[in-house]
């Protein structure tokens, strides 16, 4: 099968409820790129990337645009096979990976849909049909984080991730004790900086914090500075932002850095690259989640497949934006957390078919 013809989309995504805080960024409506490929079989694939805003990480959505633009005219007559697309498409634009994966995304989906196979099974199997999720709470105050964690607890996530940073640490660490207080053992913990932190703080909340087991992800800016605190810490090292791509993630694997991944589909370049950074992970028995920054249906059904994939010891969970957006892309099948878990698609492909008329004409078009 080659691709026939590919058409690009930008939808825009207001955040309910919003905004949604993080060290570096508030967020109050995200714009999401889309791909439906289409092969020359007349099969339909669909794939979505959607960075966090511009400050997260180093992706917004006009490069991804941008970046699938220079790359879909000599992807036309491409074969759909996951590795032939990556070699094409590294041979188109050098980096990127964010917006290949939306490429990626909608190669699995098309094989998945033409062959009847779901995309948990192209990427060698399903452990489990309902994963894990996990509930990030935004930066906020210890008693409002501390309500939030209970009742997610009680709606049944395993896992809560305490964002904090960008405030004195003081806060952060009140944050902390009043969750652990509130809901002591009965998820695991997380506490992301999204790079926040100095690692003086990290050094601090680590020292003050001895009887919480949680783990710190992303606490700093650099792998320099995890490095510096990876020694000093008692908690568990989790690195997210800085893994940018396989040979850092094999770096940070082979030297002890780390003890797990917070890991987004679109940042490693898709579900390709995301089955071997889970393969690497299970060589070294470390724990990841299987997340993106944000998207709809299309990212999270991605997600979810990935995430259906890993040995449920593993699995820290699967974040999805869904409880901060409004509808679905597919009105019957789309992705929604409930009880703190996400059932698996049961359809072919990605199990999801968004309404294509919701995003109107699309923004650029290749192909015939
Ligand atoms: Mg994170």
């Amino acid at each position: 099968m080659r691709i026939k013809e590919l058409h690009i989309y930008q939808y825009d995504l207001p955040v309910k409820n919003g905004p949604y805080t993080m060290a570096n960024a508030q967020v109050w409506s995200l714009e999401t790129t889309l791909v439906r490929m289409v092969s020359d079989t007349g099969v339909e694939g669909w794939g979505e990337t959607c960075p966090v805003g511009p400050t997260y990480a180093e992706s917004h959505a006009a490069g991804a645009r941008a970046a699938l633009a220079q790359m879909a005219p000599g992807l036309i007559g491409a074969d759909i096979a996951p590795l032939s697309i990556h070699r094409a498409m590294n041979g188109l634009l050098n980096g990127h990976n964010y917006a290949k994966a939306a490429i990626d995304i909608a190669a699995y989906d098309l094989i998945g849909k033409s062959t009847g196979l779901r995309v948990a099974d192209l990427l060698g199997g399903p452990t489990q049909e309902r994963v894990p999720s996990y509930c990030a709470t935004g930066v906020g105050e210890p008693d409002e984080i501390a309500k939030l964690a209970a009742d997610k607890v009680a709606e049944g996530y395993p896992r809560l991730q305490i964002k904090v940073g960008g405030r004195p640490v003081e806060v952060d660490i009140a944050v902390l004790r009043k969750v652990w207080e509130t809901v002591g053992g009965k998820a695991r913990l997380a506490v992301d900086g999204n790079r926040g932190w100095t690692t003086r703080d990290a050094l601090r909340v680590s020292r003050e914090c001895p009887d919480i087991p949680f783990i710190m992800e992303q606490p700093c800016n650099t792998v320099d500075d995890l490095r510096k605190i990876r020694n000093q810490i008692t908690h568990g090292l989790y690195m997210d932002e800085n893994s940018v791509d396989l040979a850092t993630v094999i770096n940070a694997v082979g030297t002890d850095l780390v003890d797990g991944f917070g890991m987004k589909v679109t940042r490693i370049g898709g579900l390709q690259p995301m089955s071997t950074f889970r393969d690497i992970c299970a060589a070294r028995n470390l724990p990841h989640t299987c997340d993106d920054s944000w998207g709809g249906d299309v990212i999270a059904a991605a997600c979810t497949h990935i995430g259906a994939t890993v040995d449920p010891r593993r699995l820290e969970g699967v974040w999805l934006a869904q409880p901060y957006i409004e509808g679905h892309y597919d009105p019957e099948n789309g992705i929604q957390i409930k009880g703190g878990h996400i059932d698996l698609p049961s359809g072919p492909g990605l199990g999801v078919m968004p309404d294509a008329s919701l995003f109107g004409a699309p923004v650029a078009s290749f192909g015939d």
